[in-house]
């Protein structure tokens, strides 16, 4: 019998409620036998997921502020949940969890460990309720000592450990490196603790439960009542997810991609919807050409103009050195004959625009250079659209039809991917104009 990897998210682990459903969801599926949890996310919109209640305890630390009624906030919450779980104190003996916390604080335990410590109370809860082992990401997941994940350590730990437990509960988010610190990944970083021991698994799939029913076309506070993404090929997602579009963190996808283990995207509050799949191949359906939507405002774009541009030799490599002067990587660079468009996230130029518009003048000394800080970009993604003919017209007529002007266009090489730029002002009239064009405006019908 195979076995299933399920990642639960912190709204899908927030409160007791949640908790039963995801025993009910485990119950209904006995291969669901290696469960990832979260910290305890919001409960409600304005609530405070549990993470971030803890960085606030660990900048407590770091400033000499008294932090003792913070961390009564996240005691009390565990608490409260483990007493209507119906959890002894003889079985589970959450003070002396709280009070080995509070020393390793007092201590100087570092930021990540005090984040980590959202997920370890919880996986602890999680499996006692479910009368699951528990066992902890620190012996699993491994860091070097710059705090890289090692991937074949980690692989060999998983594999080597976890299969001596029939079913287990092992916290999301973090590890431990070689000598014994705790280091987490980036925020979301649960999914790829998933992903990591699904690939080490060899799981047959997957799970990554949620709050939403998985992959939407368009982002539905633009489009309203956008068609959900049946199955989507990791290629696709990860084109989508570069653009903005969120749900699962980024690098969740490489582990289980190389061992083409699909994802499964899952509503905890819904748990008999299929939600979205994750494969490495989507083509099936030969009428699909849009896959996704997705796209995000903000970006600057330098556009350099030079005659001959193509015979300078060197020409990108001083580009890419001014780039580096100012710790900054590009987001796209469609190329001309003798242009080139440089897109650059807004937030990171920050205030320094005009330096690096003065270097780059120096450097390169282009003819001429135009400057546009209020782009926006859309990605339009499918593998089906390099089967097609028409894709780019039926794109581009649908934003002249809607009277929005391109800015700029770049295709990449792998022919899945048109990325348009607008004005940030004409961002979700185009997305709605690009969905009405694919999908159909019966669903996406401007708001
Ligand atoms: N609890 C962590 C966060 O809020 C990690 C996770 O939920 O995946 O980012």
């Amino acid at each position: 019998m195979g076995i299933k990897v399920a990642k639960f998210g912190g709204s899908s682990v927030a409160d007791v409620i949640q908790f039963k459903k995801v025993k009910s969801i485990v119950e209904a599926d006995p291969t669901r036998s290696v469960l990832v949890v979260s910290a305890p996310g919001k409960r409600y919109e304005t609530d405070t997921k549990l993470t971030d209640l803890l960085y606030l305890c660990q900048t407590h630390v770091e400033h000499n502020l008294p932090w003792d009624q913070l961390f009564q906030v996240v005691r009390d919450r565990f608490s409260a949940m483990a007493l209507s779980l119906g959890l002894s104190a003889d079985a589970l003996d959450l003070e002396r969890e709280f009070d080995t916390i509070r020393d390793d604080l007092n201590g100087g335990a570092g930021g990540d460990y005090i984040a980590s410590r959202g997920e370890y109370l919880n996986a602890l809860l999680m499996a006692h309720f479910l009368g699951f082992d528990f066992v902890d990401a620190t012996e699993l997941i491994l860091f070097d000592e710059r705090g890289h994940l090692m991937e074949q350590e980690t692989q060999d730990a998983i594999s080597e450990i976890l299969p001596k437990h029939e079913r287990a509960v092992v916290p999301g988010f973090y590890g431990s490196m070689p000598e014994g610190r705790v280091k987490t990944f980036s925020r979301g970083g649960s999914d790829i603790t998933g992903a990591l021991l699904a690939k080490a698994l060899q799981a047959d799939v997957y799970e990554n439960w949620t709050d939403v029913h998985g992959f939407l076309v368009a982002d539905p506070r633009i489009v309203k009542n956008p068609q959900p993404i049946e199955t989507i090929s990791y290629q696709e997602l990860r084109e989508l997810s570069y653009m903005g579009a969120g749900v699962l963190h980024e690098d969740a996808i490489f582990p289980v991609r190389e061992t083409n283990i699909p994802i499964n995207i899952r509503n905890t509050n819904d748990a008999d919807h299929p939600g979205t799949m994750i494969v490495a191949d989507a083509s099936d359906d030969p009428d699909k050409i849009v896959t996704g939507i997705a796209g995000s405002k903000d970006f600057t774009v330098i556009a350099l103009h030079k005659h001959m541009m193509n015979k300078d030799r060197g020409f990108v490599r001083r580009l890419f050195g001014v780039l580096s002067d100012y710790d900054l990587n590009f987001e796209h660079l469609p190329k001309g004959i003798d242009t080139m468009s440089l897109v650059l996230s807004k937030a990171k130029v920050g205030d320094r625009l005009q330096d690096i518009v003065e270097d780059i003048e120096k450097k390169l000394e282009p003819d001429h250079i135009e400057v546009n800080d209020d782009i926006a970009l859309i990605a339009t993604v499918g593998e089906g659209m390099s089967r097609r003919k028409g894709v780019a017209a039926a794109l581009f007529t649908a934003l002249a039809d809607a009277d929005i002007n391109i800015r700029l266009i770049d295709q990449g090489s792998s022919e899945m991917n048109i990325i348009v730029g607008v004005l940030n002002g004409d961002f979700e009239r185009a997305i709605r104009a690009i969905y009405g064009a694919f999908i159909g405006e019966q669903n996406g019908g401007t708001q």
